[in-house]
């Protein structure tokens, strides 16, 4: 077995070699319904074609055994196309009711023809036909159906009402229908077989023929067949250890242990043993037989049991396998899924995080601008917005060079940072040399307080700036926007504040900050 290969349940329980057994059984039982129909109908057309021609030896089978009625063999006809129909034919096609009405009829038949012999009564169902049969036989077709065959009829007649009918509950009881006229049948057959007249001979006129028994033994057989959804042939047509034993048992036992019988009367009729001796021997073979076939049956069940044992301990194995693989990858995926987690925290904060300096970047500052706006609107409490912009950088680039610049910048920036106060205060790289403070819950008093120590700080680093005209080391400016609880502003009108403030202070010489009102900066040095 691969290894490799997910075994399917199927594959585990059937043995390969009755892999499709089932099917095969079925193939083969629709085609014998088939030849048993057109068998049928073949006797019934040359029995009716001999009471309508005059040719007797077709109505007997031999000149001293009873001949085959015209009813009975219209009967014949009749269920062996109404079988024809149900069994070939789809549950909606238009011959379906039709197949139904024919099995009425066979009722019909069956059921009047029994109530005469029960209740002696004279319908007059036989003589009705009389009229069209050849003149010859006139009077030798007179006689009713005997009454095992009209028995045979009722029960066929409701058999093929049910079979196949939509309401399974109905469908079922088909192989229950036909096991009386199964029986009844069997026993006519077994009778001419053997010779025993006294089986199938009720009154010598209405006695069954013997074409006429093995016809509804045929039928019969049939029918059980015909409906592999329910019943025996369910059983006998499923891939299972119960459809093996039925498909080997079921068709063999009753042939052979009729053979048997047959071969032991006729030793016992042409003088080879007498009927004590013959008794024996026909025991003795049929226990031989019997042992024989469930020893077979044995050996090929226990043949199953053991492949579908083994199937199963793979299918453990594999399961066992299967279930390591599975919390391997699981422990991999959750492994891979923190790693992502680090990853995704990383990148987020990469995406918000100025690259140069380390503070908040221009997209994270106007989301957190546009937010704790929406927040001061809705509490109803003052926001403050301050704007550096670190002095004469452009000549110090220049004096020092860029790589100084950058230094200069992240040295700024450390200072600015160290003046916000709480977590909700934010420091940002606005842009270049210019940097901003967000001030939640902060007013315009408080916000130039911070700025001053924010300005303060940036001059306490004492880095040096010779072309710088506010000081002999770096220095910023500030502009100041703040926004009281009773007023309504923008975060573009609070830059834009911010910024004519922060103008406002360069204009006035560098190094210092200068507070503008809402809406209209007051411009007043601080
Ligand atoms: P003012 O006092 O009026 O602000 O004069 P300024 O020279 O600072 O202003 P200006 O806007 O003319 O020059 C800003 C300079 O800042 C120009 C640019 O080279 C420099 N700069 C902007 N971003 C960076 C940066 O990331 N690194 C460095 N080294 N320099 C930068
Ligand atoms: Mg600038
Ligand atoms: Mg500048």
């Amino acid at each position: 077995m691969n290894p490799g290969r997910p075994i399917a349940l199927e594959d585990a329980i059937t043995p390969a070699s009755s892999t499709n057994a089932g099917g095969r059984f079925r193939s083969r039982l629709d085609l014998l319904i088939r030849i048993g129909c057109v068998l049928v109908s073949s006797v019934a057309i040359a029995v009716l074609c001999g009471w309508i021609f005059g040719i007797p030896r077709l109505t007997q089978l031999l000149p001293d055994l009873a001949f085959m009625k015209v009813n009975t063999a219209s009967a014949l006809l009749t269920a062996s196309i109404t079988l024809w129909l149900l069994h070939t034919r789809e549950l909606d096609s238009p011959w379906m009711p039709f197949a139904r009405c024919l099995a009425v009829l066979l009722l019909a038949l069956g059921s009047l023809t029994l109530s005469e012999h029960i209740f002696g009564l004279e319908l007059g169902i036989d003589q009705h036909i009389s009229t069209n049969l050849h003149p010859s036989l006139q009077s030798a077709h007179l006689g009713r159906v005997s009454p095992a065959s009209s028995f045979i009829l009722t029960f066929v007649g409701l058999a093929l009402l049910t079979l196949k009918a939509r309401r399974s509950i109905l469908a079922a009881c088909t192989h229950w229908l036909i096991v009386p006229p199964l029986l009844v049948s069997a026993l006519a057959v077994l009778g001419y077989a053997y010779g025993a007249t006294s089986l199938y001979a009720v009154k010598p006129y209405t006695s069954m023929a013997a074409h006429t028994a093995a016809s509804f033994f045929v039928l019969c057989l049939c029918i059980l067949a015909a409906d592999s959804a329910h019943g025996f042939a369910s059983i006998a047509t499923s891939d299972t250890a119960g459809g093996l034993v039925s498909r080997r048992l079921l068709p063999t036992i009753p042939i052979i242990i009729f053979l048997l019988g047959w071969v032991g009367g006729k030793g016992q009729e042409l003088g080879l043993y007498d009927a004590r001796f013959g008794s024996a021997l026909m025991v003795l073979l049929s226990i031989a037989f019997c042992v024989t076939a469930v020893a077979w049956t044995g050996i090929s069940l226990h043949r199953v049991d053991l492949t579908r044992k083994v199937a199963e301990a793979e299918i453990v194995r594999l399961n066992v396998g299967l279930e390591v693989r599975v919390q391997e990858r699981t422990n991999e995926l959750a492994q891979v899924s923190a790693q992502l987690v680090i990853v995704n925290g990383s990148l987020e904060l990469l995406s918000r995080q100025d690259g140069l300096t380390g503070l908040a970047n221009r997209r994270h500052f106007d989301t957190y601008l546009a937010d704790q706006l929406c927040v001061a609107h809705r509490q109803r409490r003052a926001i403050s917005l301050v704007l550096f912009d670190v002095d004469a950088f452009k000549a110090y680039n220049d004096l020092y060079g860029h790589q100084a610049g950058d230094d200069c910048l992240k040295a700024v920036a450390v200072a600015l940072r160290s003046c916000c106060r709480q977590t909700a205060d934010m420091a940002a790289r606005y842009g270049g040399e210019e940097f901003a403070m967000i001030l939640p819950e902060t007013d315009r008093k408080a916000a130039v307080k911070i700025a001053e120590r924010a300005r303060a700080a940036v001059a306490r680093l004492s880095i040096t700036h010779q072309q710088s005209p506010a000081a002999p080391f770096v220095t910023v400016s500030a502009g100041i926007s703040a926004y009281s609880p009773d007023g309504a502003i923008t975060a573009d009108q609070l830059i834009r504040d911010a910024d004519q403030a922060l103008y406002q202070a360069k204009r006035l010489g560098r190094n210092q900050i200068v507070a503008a009102t809402i809406g209209v900066p007051d411009l007043g040095i601080v």
